[in-house]
């Protein structure tokens, strides 16, 4: 078994042991309703013809349709996309939305495609999940090496063997056909709501010293909203450069020129000559009072955890922290925000595409982003209700674990078994 599944469903049994789960109820959780595994042929632009390996798990449809990304990447496997399907699981029910959890993806690495051969490819994956996709059933979206484009392309795909337009079938869609306004900025707003929520009885975010790790479509959005919001932004990091400015770094003016396809380096020596670089490890030993992981898995170890300085860890990125650091950050009464709680704007956004999809409305943007902040500072709540701040008996990604189960397992009772 690969790492990631192995370290998911520890993590699963973990929480289990705390909430007392049944055996048969771990057994049925930790295993996986629908596991899809394809090989499928794709015509090249030269004519030949290549196999691609695609596959497509549902981990529980207990809470409702499942939902979950579909990733493209050399690296895909199996275990990875049960993990991931597991993870998704306990993501949408912390946020309490009706979903089940899911992923996907195939084995290629996007970039050594043509946009012709990608289209190619993704009509032919698309086909060969039909039997299990759908908007009542299991709701594809984007993830690493997936976009929008290819989203639509999804979309088209499944609607033309319907005969009818069905905007449903996947989120992440371009807002020209669909998608929700938001949608982009959704996971870094997501995580200055529960950043904000956190410290509403200590005055929010503004004032605050923050660094961000990882400047994509999460750290980016991330860093900018929270300078909006009256932080500053200390230390911000892509993967070939970290920078830092005492007084804070224009996040907006960065984000904005990386968007436009530049990168902080270059932001950097044409603009903000006064900022310094520094080495990317820096940016998490930050003399900062929060940090915000949001690029790469496992970023936060044994070896660097006792160098934190940060007294609160928001997770942007999924799976930032090792069990080893996390530990050591819970002696050190350091709080974590975890993942599945901090991170989950993104599905949440995705959640309101799908219903304005099912009843063909359009929301603003003013309106999804103060549902957005409704749900997450809600899910805040129920989340540090089960583990009160400076208790040092549990903490919030347990506290967020054993909500998530509980939402599932009342689920599966309410519903029984059927026959
Ligand atoms: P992205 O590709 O848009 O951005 C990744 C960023 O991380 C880039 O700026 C890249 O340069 C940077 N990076 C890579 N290696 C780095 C390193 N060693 N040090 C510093 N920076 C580094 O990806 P994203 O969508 O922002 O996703 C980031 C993380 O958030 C991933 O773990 C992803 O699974 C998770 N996540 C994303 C979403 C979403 O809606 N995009 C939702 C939930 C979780």
């Amino acid at each position: 078994m690969e790492p990631i599944l192995a370290g998911a469903l520890a993590q699963f049994h973990e929480a289990a042991d705390q909430v007392s789960l049944r055996d048969e109820l771990r057994d049925y959780l930790t295993a996986f309703k629908t596991v899809f595994q394809t090989q499928f042929p794709v015509e090249m632009d030269d004519g030949s013809i290549r196999m691609f390996d695609g596959v497509r798990v549902l981990h529980n449809g207990a809470r409702g349709p499942t939902k979950g990304g579909i990733r493209y990447s050399a690296h895909v496997g199996l275990d990875e996309v049960k993990a991931l399907a597991m993870l998704m699981t306990w993501k949408c029910a912390v946020v309490d939305l009706p979903f089940g959890g899911a992923k996907g993806g195939v084995t290629v690495e996007p970039a050594s495609l043509s946009s012709n051969e990608l289209q190619n490819l993704t009509r032919r994956f698309t086909s060969e999940i039909i039997p299990i996709i759908g908007p009542d059933k299991d709701i594809p979206a984007p993830d690493m090496g997936t976009n929008p484009q290819v989203m639509a392309w999804m979309m088209d795909t499944y609607s033309m063997t319907h005969g009818y337009t069905i905007p449903g079938v996947v989120t992440g869609k371009p807002v020209a056909l669909g998608g929700s306004e938001g949608r982009f900025e959704a996971t870094g707003r997501g995580i200055l709501d529960v950043m904000q929520e956190h410290l509403r009885a200590h005055g929010g975010v503004a004032g605050r010293r923050v660094a961000v790790q990882g400047f994509g479509n999460v750290g980016g959005v991330a860093a900018k909203l929270i300078r909006e919001a009256g932080a500053k932004v200390t230390h911000v990091s892509d993967k070939d450069t970290a920078l830092f400015h005492r007084d804070g770094i224009d996040t907006s003016a960065a984000y904005a020129f990386v968007q436009r396809g530049g990168t902080l380096a270059a932001w950097r020596d044409q603009f903000a000559r006064d900022v310094e670089v520094v080495a990317g490890a820096d940016v998490l030993t930050a003399d900062v009072d929060i940090l915000v992981p949001a690029a790469l898995e496992t970023v936060l170890t044994e070896a660097n955890a006792g160098a934190v300085r940060a007294l609160l860890i928001v997770e942007g990125a999924n799976g930032p922290t090792t069990p080893e650091a996390d530990a050591i950050f819970r002696e050190r009464g350091i709080v974590v925000i975890p993942d599945i709680l901090a991170n989950a704007g993104g599905v949440t956004v995705s959640y309101f595409e799908w219903v304005q999809a099912r009843q063909f409305q359009r929301w603003s943007e003013d309106r999804v982003n103060q549902e957005l902040q409704r749900i997450m500072a809600r899910a805040y709540q129920v989340v540090s209700a089960r583990c009160p701040i400076g208790t040092r008996t549990c903490t919030l990604r347990q506290a967020a674990n054993w909500v998530a189960i509980e939402r599932v397992v009342e689920a599966i009772t309410l519903r029984g078994i059927y026959p």
